[in-house]
């Protein structure tokens, strides 16, 4: 299917978009993909919850907006992400960093993300996936706990982000590693081989109305996850921009690591849902505008 062909099937509903992703989807499936999901049918809606362990955070706007504000202001807060099923079943979206991590990078007012996300039921018996969007430290840094706390849930991580951090020696590199994890990295190595870990390559459903979409730039291996709502297709976009103004503007964040390829993943991904439902990792305004549905909670959709 061509770009443009895809973008306006794309548009015609819900129940059309899951096929497509699943059509797409199975010739990108690794051996241990996983099940494929039955599209038949309209595909089941998901509520997506922000839940905010770290900030607020205050430095350079240019941080968040790539050369933009240099002598500005920018404010941020730390997030993880819930979606859930109608059945209360729970798939988490990142781990945010450790205690101890989020003490030797200096979140303000950190709280572990498990403690955040039990407020809305999120627990070891609801939980049945995590997926991974990215493995720098504030998204993944917190994987041993996680492993613990949800021994139900298989984990999702792109196979091109594990070969970057387990197995490319330049993400040991100094600019690389300062956004990186170390001692994470290994725990997901260490899972390789095990059935805890779902290893994706490229855009994937894990079922009806909830996709994988490989969005690379910010990190080599960078997913995002889109999720059927009450209000149509949503993106838990994670830090593909960090704010919303990188969306509205076409700006990344200075974390880059392959400029052309974020820009392309903007395209694809600004292509699958309204922008106003495509959120951001580290926007100040997911916890603001939403209505707060438990202590650092709030509900975007
Ligand atoms: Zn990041």
């Amino acid at each position: 299917m061509s770009n443009m062909n895809r973008r306006d099937f794309l548009k015609t509903g819900t129940a059309a978009l899951g096929t497509t992703i699943l059509a797409e989807a199975a010739s990108n499936l690794l051996p241990n993909g996983g099940a494929i999901a039955n599209a038949a049918g309209p595909a089941p809606e998901y509520e997506i919850y922000a839940a905010k362990y770290g900030g607020t955070l205050v430095r350079n706007a240019a941080i968040a907006l790539w050369n933009t504000g240099w002598n500005e202001e920018g404010q941020i807060n730390f997030y993880v992400w819930a979606i859930k099923a109608k059945d209360g079943s729970v798939t988490l979206v990142d781990t945010g960093p450790s205690p101890e991590l989020g003490a030797a990078r200096k979140i303000p007012n950190y709280v572990n993300p498990i403690d955040v996300v039990a407020r809305i039921g999120a627990t070891a018996s609801s939980v049945n996936r995590v997926i991974i969007t990215h493995m720098h430290y504030d998204h993944v840094g917190n994987i041993a706990r996680y492993l613990t706390a949800f021994p139900n849930a298989k984990f999702y991580l792109q196979k091109r982000e594990f070969d970057f951090c387990v197995k490319d020696p330049v993400c040991e590199r100094k600019p690389i590693v300062a956004v990186f994890d170390p001692p994470s990295n290994k725990v997901i190595a260490g899972l390789e081989r095990s059935d805890r870990l779902v290893m994706v390559d490229g855009d994937f459903s894990i079922a009806p109305g909830l996709d994988l979409v490989l969005a690379p730039g910010h990190t080599l291996g960078m997913q995002v996850v889109r999720v059927n709502t009450a209000k149509g297709p949503a993106i838990v976009g994670s830090d593909l921009a960090h704010v919303f103004r990188g969306y509205k503007e076409d700006i990344p964040s200075v974390y880059i690591m392959n400029l052309p390829d974020w820009i392309r993943s903007f395209d694809k991904v600004k292509a699958m849902a309204p922008l106003e439902y495509i959120f951001p990792g580290h926007d100040v305004l997911m916890s603001s505008n939403y209505p707060t549905v438990a202590e650092s909670v709030t509900r975007l959709v």
